[in-house]
């Protein structure tokens, strides 16, 4: 469920009109509807009610910070893969407490950093990186709580670009080699085992890989606790998927019962990091059409956001639903949207039945909340799009429309060209 609806065939988010907030700041322009945001988070929370757990939103799915800071203020807490994220986290007034930092090539500065700032855990992913962080940890003069990543090979049935958790993928540590993993870090002073992480993949549309991974996860617990190491928390990661287009994942809450079902009465807090299933269906991307354009073999609707806005389609060909901010009433074309850039793969929408646009219309691409402007770049030299959040009438621009000179920031001309 979300806010943006058809009041009179015109597209609202929340109470007001997508037209008018265009009016003001102009396209493209990612909308993200605050109500949508707090409900999806509070779904997601308060089906684990009952036990202890704790919700880090993965922030690369959307880093804006006021973003942040509504999650925040909601008492959740963030998974972070950079120092960058570290940075903005802090910034949004996210505690530190609550930060949990994936990624397998955390760099020294960023391991400082995150030391430095008392974060809750470190989501180790090789052996060389527990050495690098006791290392850093013992410089710094903290101790660093960390939980081994692992890989526990299960099939998550989903792109294989967005599968983290099978055997051939990069992320994690074996699960049958990460007890030897956790016997070398229980032994290093600076480095405190709390517990146990894995995040599979994303998109997931069933519960059971997820019930898979923590069935193997318990039994690495259980090897653990045998040899002495007691596991505090257990990080189940994110990856829960949502409907684009007629996928019909599960509910937050059936997720968690299947969670709760598999993990019976062991004594730990829940780690969960969910991305998507929070930010993905609060916000859409709004763009205008630039041209019409019929050839022999095809219809486009070229307008002005690209692949540097929204680099899904491109990259994964996911699907976005298209629909029109005004509905035109004229009826409807098999067509590609397609936005400026010079790549043929620059496209929104392929061989897609849509409203029949024309020049000056504009079109909202849904399902635009995760991954969207936090994976958008200056390509072609285009300023990335403002990002506006809608509270019930209101709406507040919560990134500028970024301009020429921002496009140029840090660039200098060294002296011996200019002779
Ligand atoms: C990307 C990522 C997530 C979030 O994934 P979603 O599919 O957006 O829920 C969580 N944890 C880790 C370690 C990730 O890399």
């Amino acid at each position: 469920m979300h806010h943006f609806h058809y009041i009179k065939n015109e597209l609202y988010c929340e109470e007001v009109p997508v037209e008018e907030i265009v009016r003001t700041v102009g396209t493209p322009v990612y909308l993200y509807s605050c109500a949508t945001l707090k409900r999806h988070f509070r779904a997601f929370d308060s089906a684990f009610d009952g036990m202890k757990h704790l919700t880090c939103f993965s922030m690369k799915s959307n880093s804006n910070l006021a973003i942040l800071k509504l999650f925040a203020s909601e008492g959740g807490g963030v998974d972070i893969v950079s120092g960058g994220e570290l940075y903005r986290a802090l910034k949004a007034g996210v505690e530190p407490a609550k930060i949990v930092f994936s990624g397998v090539g955390k760099q020294v500065e960023a391991l400082e950093y995150a030391l430095e700032s008392d974060i809750l855990m470190f989501n180790v992913e090789s052996p060389q990186e527990i050495l690098k962080l006791d290392e850093v940890a013992k410089r710094t003069g903290k101790k660093a709580r960390i939980a081994v990543r692992v890989n526990p090979d299960v099939d998550p049935k989903t792109h294989p670009y967005i599968s983290t958790g099978l055997k051939e993928n990069k992320f994690g540590i074996d699960i049958n080699d990460a007890p030897k993993q956790y016997t070398l870090a229980a032994g290093l002073k600076n480095i405190d085992v709390t517990g146990v992480s894995c995040h599979i993949g994303s998109q997931l549309t069933q519960s059971s890989p997820f019930v898979d991974a923590l069935s193997k996860m318990k039994g690495l617990i259980r090897i653990l606790e045998e040899t002495g190491i007691r596991i505090r928390y257990l990080d189940l990661g994110g990856g829960l998927g949502i409907t684009y287009d007629s996928e019909e994942p599960p509910h937050p809450n059936e997720y968690a019962g299947a969670i709760k079902k598999e993990l019976g009465s062991a004594d730990l807090t829940l780690i969960l990091e969910p991305g998507r299933v929070i930010t993905g269906n609060a916000g859409i991307l709004v763009t205008r059409v630039i041209y019409t354009k019929t050839t022999r073999e095809k219809a486009f609707f070229i307008v002005d956001a690209a692949m540097n806005d929204l680099i899904r389609p491109s990259l994964y060909n996911s699907y976005h639903a298209v629909e029109p901010v005004r509905k035109s009433g004229r009826g409807t074309v098999t067509a590609d949207m397609v936005g400026p850039i010079c790549e043929s793969g620059d496209f929104l929408a392929k061989e897609r039945e849509m409203d029949a646009f024309e020049p000056g219309d504009l079109a909202a691409i849904m399902s635009a909340g995760a991954y969207g402007f936090t994976m958008s770049s200056n390509y072609n030299s285009r300023p990335r799009a403002c990002e506006v959040m809608v509270n019930k009438d209101r709406f507040y621009t919560i990134r500028a429309r970024e301009t020429f000179e921002d496009l140029i920031k840090g660039e200098m001309i060294p002296e011996f060209l200019n002779v």
